[in-house]
């Protein structure tokens, strides 16, 4: 195995019963790698099996085939090195941003003087200093997302699985934290190593990512791939960017 693969998925099948109880193939032979220092987009239409396929990376649900490794183990359940974060944020509403931060931890045995020191610096890097004791419903959207984001990176994750992470946010919060991430990643500010992100967003995509990664629908397969060939950081409104939005949407239709 090539010693800088982080994720290696092969030949991942996945069908779910739907309402009248017959098998639908959502993910059908899907052969995938994430290597180190990588930002990896995956693109496709609503219901190609996008968070499918990263829940399989996460370890929340097995594949029905093939094989997904972390580091050459093989993935079946949560690993220590690789967090998610939810579209919907997932944040526990009884238990304030300082205990839910501290979840990740908690669930990898660390002490709790331990725990509430890595919460309390990951919520600082991450904007949320002063916020510990607040409970999410007083947050805003951006801010319970920003939870979310320090509750994955609090554990130090090689791996950051982020599912449609901004698009429950308004356009600007979005590309605010969106961006603070990519700073935080290239300033080497967190021990992330690698990153597979889903959008539906192109543009987003083409910001974030080195490669995109296009799934196909019915069932989801790897339809192509396309390399981003900019330097970061990268600008929104550059002739380069909109062509490379352009010619992704061209093999996404
Ligand atoms: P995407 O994230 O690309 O929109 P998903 O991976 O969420 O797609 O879903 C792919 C398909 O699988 C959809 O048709 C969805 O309804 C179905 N599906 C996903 N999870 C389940 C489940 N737990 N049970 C039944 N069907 C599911
Ligand atoms: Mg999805």
């Amino acid at each position: 195995m090539n010693r800088n693969t982080l994720v290696d998925l092969k030949g991942i099948s996945k069908s779910f019963r739907i309402a009248d109880g017959r098998p639908r193939k959502v993910l059908d032979n899907v052969d995938f790698k994430l290597a180190e220092n990588e930002i990896v987009a995956l693109l496709g239409k609503s219901g190609s099996g996008k968070s499918t396929l990263l829940r399989i990376v996460a370890g929340l649900i097995p594949a029905d085939s093939g094989s997904a490794s972390y580091r050459g183990n093989p993935i079946h359940g949560p690993a220590a090195g690789i967090s998610m974060v939810f579209q919907s944020f997932a944040l526990f509403p009884w238990l304030t941003v300082q205990q839910n931060v501290e979840l990740g931890l908690e669930a990898q045995g660390v002490g709790p003087e331990d725990r509430a020191q890595r919460a309390e610096a990951m919520l600082e890097l991450i904007g949320l200093a002063g916020f510990g004791g607040a409970l999410p419903r007083e947050l805003s959207g951006g801010m319970r997302q920003r939870v979310g984001i320090a509750r994955a990176l609090v554990t130090n994750p090689d791996v950051l699985l982020m599912d449609e992470a901004f698009s429950a946010l308004d356009v600007m919060t979005g590309e605010t934290l969106r961006d603070e991430i990519l700073e935080l990643w290239a300033d080497q500010r967190i021990p992330t190593k690698g990153m597979l992100i889903v959008s539906h967003n192109i543009e987003e995509a083409v910001m974030m990512a080195d490669r995109i990664v296009i799934l196909a629908s019915d069932p989801g397969r790897i339809r192509c791939q396309y390399a981003v060939s900019l330097e970061r950081p990268r600008d929104a409104d550059t002739a380069d960017l909109r062509q490379m939005v352009d010619e992704v949407y061209a093999l996404m239709t």
